[in-house]
C-alpha cells in the first residue's frame, strides 16, 4: 500500500531525474567532433520506478513515451554504495550477504570491478563466485539470450542483448559494424574459463617472478596450494611490492584478466567488442547504457543499462586513460 510521503518522494525523483537527462547532457567529445544526438536520444531516461519497487507506481505514460528501456529506479543519495546496496535490494539480495566489506580483496574487487552492481538488468548477487554452480545457477536464473552478432554466437541477459543488438543496428546505420572480440568469449564466461584464464597469468608470472629470484620455489608450491580467495588475496599483497602478475609482469593481474569467481562475463553483463577503439563506436554503445568501467581493459564494455549523465548520480566517475573513458566507482 503506497503512502503519501513515498508518492511524494518518488515524485521528486522523477522530477530530478527527469531535469538531469534535459539539462546535464553534455555529448562526449570525439576527435571527429561528430554530435551523436540521435543515439543519445534513442535511450532515454530509466526511472520509472522507485528505488524500492512495490512502494510506488510508475507515474504516468509520460516515462513510457521516453523510455524505450525499462529501467532500474533511478539514482538515490547517498554516493556509489548506497546505490549499489538499493540495487541489490531492488533485485531481493541482501547487501550484507553480497559483499564482504572487512575482507580487503572484495574490497578491492569491488572498487575496481564494482560498476557492474548499479546495472539495470540482473546484477550478481555478490563481488565473488567460488564455483561453477553459483555461477550457472545465477545464469539460469537472470536468464541467457543467445544471438549472432558478425557471425560468432554469444550469450547475455536478455536486457543486455537487446541493447547490444540495438547498438549494433545504430552502429550499422552509420557505417560501422560491432562485433565480438575473439568468438563467444568476448560475452557469456563459465566459471571454469575464469580461472583458466586466471591461471594463465598467475602461472606465468610465478615461473617469471621465481626465475628472477623475487620468488622461492617455497613460495610458489605454497602459492599454487592456496584456497582461491587466498591465493587471489597473495597476489595483490605481492603486487604491493612490485611482484606484478599481469601479462607483461609490470601491472596488477586485476587490468589483465578478472580474479576467479569475479568477472562481468559470468553475470553475461559483459561484452568484449572488436571495435573498442573506434570513438563513434564507443559513443552508441554508451548511448544504448553499455560503458567502459573497467580501468585498461580496453576492449571491455559492460551493459550498465543507464543513461550517461545519469552515472555521477549513481556514484560513478569518468576518468580518461589512453585517450579513452571509463566509468568507475567513485569510493
Ligand atoms: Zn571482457
Amino acid at each position: 500500500m503506497k503512502t503519501p510521503s513515498i508518492s511524494l518522494r518518488t515524485r521528486h525523483l522523477l522530477l530530478v531525474a527527469v531535469l538531469t537527462a534535459v539539462s546535464c547532457y553534455q555529448p562526449v567529445s570525439n576527435s571527429s567532433g561528430q554530435s551523436n544526438d540521435e543515439s543519445e536520444t534513442s535511450y532515454a531516461s530509466t526511472s520509472s520506478e522507485t528505488a524500492e519497487p512495490g512502494n510506488g507506481t510508475p507515474d504516468s505514460g509520460r516515462e513510457k513515451e521516453e523510455n524505450q528501456v525499462e529501467s532500474s529506479g533511478g539514482p538515490v543519495g547517498g554516493g556509489f554504495r548506497a546505490n549499489l546496496e538499493s540495487n541489490l535490494k531492488r533485485n531481493g539480495v541482501d547487501p550484507a550477504s553480497a559483499i564482504d566489506q572487512s575482507n580487503a580483496v572484495e574490497s578491492r574487487i569491488l572498487s575496481e570491478y564494482g560498476a557492474v552492481f548499479l546495472t539495470s538488468a540482473v546484477p550478481p548477487p555478490k563481488v565473488m563466485f567460488t564455483s561453477e554452480a553459483e555461477v550457472s545457477g545465477f545464469q539460469s536464473k537472470a536468464g541467457v539470450e543467445q544471438a549472432n552478432l558478425g557471425g560468432t554466437s554469444i550469450e547475455l541477459q536478455p536486457k543486455a542483448m537487446a541493447a547490444l543488438k540495438k547498438a549494433s543496428e545504430d552502429a550499422k546505420a552509420k557505417g560501422l559494424s560491432i562485433t565480438p572480440r575473439d568468438g563467444a568469449e568476448a560475452a557469456r564466461r563459465s566459471y571454469s574459463k575464469t580461472l583458466d584464464l586466471w591461471n594463465s597469468r598467475f602461472l606465468k608470472a610465478l615461473d617469471h617472478w621465481r626465475s628472477k629470484g623475487r620468488l622461492s620455489a617455497d613460495q610458489v608450491s605454497k602459492l599454487k596450494g592456496l584456497p582461491i580467495k587466498q591465493q587471489v588475496s597473495e597476489v595483490l599483497e605481492l603486487e604491493k611490492s612490485g611482484i606484478y602478475f599481469n601479462t607483461f609482469f609490470n601491472n596488477s593481474i586485476l587490468y589483465s584478466v578478472a580474479a576467479p569467481g569475479t568477472s562481468q562475463h559470468l553475470s553475461m553483463l559483459a561484452f568484449d567488442a572488436t571495435e573498442f577503439q573506434n570513438p563513434e563506436v564507443r559513443k552508441i554503445l554508451a548511448a544504448n547504457g553499455w560503458f567502459r568501467t573497467v580501468q585498461n581493459d580496453e576492449p571491455h564494455f559492460t551493459y550498465l543499462g543507464l543513461m550517461e549523465s545519469d552515472l555521477p548520480a549513481y556514484g560513478l566517475k569518468r576518468v580518461s586513460k589512453n585517450g579513452g573513458e571509463y566509468w568507475i566507482p567513485d569510493i
